[in-house]
């Protein structure tokens, strides 16, 4: 769990996959695209607020004391 402060809530970041895209490609490329795009997911995509989406790498562990 983590911080996000702009929901100002704890969250839990999570890597957003959009499965309607990733089902379409494999149907367009037949399956060929996910070579490429799971090293990219694994290695390159950042876990995201669930809420508002922004990259919680930098998001702290804990709220702020001052509340
Ligand atoms: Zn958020």
């Amino acid at each position: 769990m983590k911080y996000c402060p702009n929901c100002r809530q704890m969250i839990e970041p999570r890597k957003h996959v959009n499965w309607f895209v990733l089902l379409l490609l494999c149907f367009i490329t037949g399956g060929g695209w996910l070579i490429f795009y799971v090293p990219y997911y694994f290695l390159f995509k950042d876990a995201a607020c669930p809420m508002c989406g922004a990259n919680a790498d930098d998001f702290p562990r804990n709220p702020p004391s001052e509340m």
